[in-house]
């Protein structure tokens, strides 16, 4: 998934470990959109051809996705396939493509254009060149999947963490308050250095922003958050945001939304939303909480 992965428990459970290991690399296997054989690579590449039969997962997963894709249009896009790969950001290919190419990539982002059969559990894209791509959503659907696997396994406390993508299960057993600590990167700086952290009970943070993956040229600078209105970059004051709420898919969703809305905007939708809190990181470096979270900034 192109990312460091980790699961942290409090109880001697090596059986759980290697079977949400296992978990990660059979679900890496069906959904990736990078490689040959996966059920979303065989869904791309029939599009405008056949319909495909998928797994009850794979279906599931697609499906929520279109859901929230109707829901919010003009931001979050499952269909997003064909620019994401156009500009391939962060992978060897990067460029800026020409307005012609995105023009023609435009056509294929329609969501309307998926069709899902519920009973033969089969997925179609019903135009030439159209594409699903599910990294703004995937790492939360299988943050949750995991989090419930392990509470039916009894385990009470857990970190899973999917690289940008947090659960926090239970209570923290290294810290006497018992809430858990998370920390903020710092956009600007490498994976892991932060701006500061929170405290907050078990729930979900997820973070979506332009620090990553991004290239520049003639300082002009991209980034890997594409909207399906203009085919480029979303460009405005926003960095980076961390999505605090109760499900993971939830928050990548809404990570993605606000990363639109732009800070003022992104501030009051998440403010509407019950149990949902978010910190924004302005391109300025300013940090913006929709909540006191019980923030404290790194000096
Ligand atoms: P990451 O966890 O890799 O930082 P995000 O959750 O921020 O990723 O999602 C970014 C990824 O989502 C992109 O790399 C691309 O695959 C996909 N994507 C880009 N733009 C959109 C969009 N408008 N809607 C849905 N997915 C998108």
């Amino acid at each position: 998934m192109g990312t460091i992965i980790s699961l942290t428990l409090f109880q001697n459970r090596p059986q759980v470990v290697t079977t949400v290991y296992q978990y990660l690399v059979d679900a890496e296997k069906k959904f990736s959109a990078n490689n040959d054989n996966s059920e979303i690579m065989r869904i791309n590449q029939s599009a405008g051809i056949r319909p495909v039969s998928v797994s009850p997962a794979v279906f599931d997963l697609i499906k929520r996705a279109v859901m929230y894709s109707k829901k919010f249009p003009n931001s979050f896009n499952v269909a997003i396939g064909p620019l994401v790969k156009l500009w391939d950001i962060g992978f060897s290919g990067q460029r800026v493509p020409s307005a012609t190419e995105i023009r023609q990539k435009l056509k294929a982002v329609a969501i309307t254009g998926i069709e899902l059969n519920e009973s033969q559990l089969q997925v179609y894209l019903k135009y030439p060149g159209m594409a699903i791509d599910l990294g703004a959503i995937a790492k939360g659907y299988f943050a949750d999947q995991i989090a419930f696997q392990l509470k039916r396994w009894g385990i009470k406390d857990a970190i899973i963490d999917l690289g940008g993508n947090v659960v926090t299960l239970g209570h923290n057993q290294l810290a006497k308050n018992s809430d858990w600590q998370i920390g903020i990167q710092d956009p600007k700086k490498t994976r892991g250095e932060i701006l500061g952290k929170v405290q907050l009970p078990a729930c979900s943070a997820v973070t979506s922003g332009i620090g990553e993956r991004n290239f520049k040229v003639r300082d002009k600078f991209y980034h890997h958050i594409i909207s399906p209105r203009t085919g480029y970059p979303v460009e405005n004051d926003v960095a980076q945001v961390t999505i605090f709420s109760p499900s993971s898919i939830q928050g990548e969703v809404l990570a993605t939304v606000a990363f639109f809305a732009g800070i003022t905007a992104g501030q009051q939708l998440v403010k509407q939303m019950p149990n949902v809190a978010a910190i924004f990181v302005t391109r300025a470096g300013e940090i913006k909480l929709t909540s006191d979270l019980n923030f404290k900034k790194i000096a």
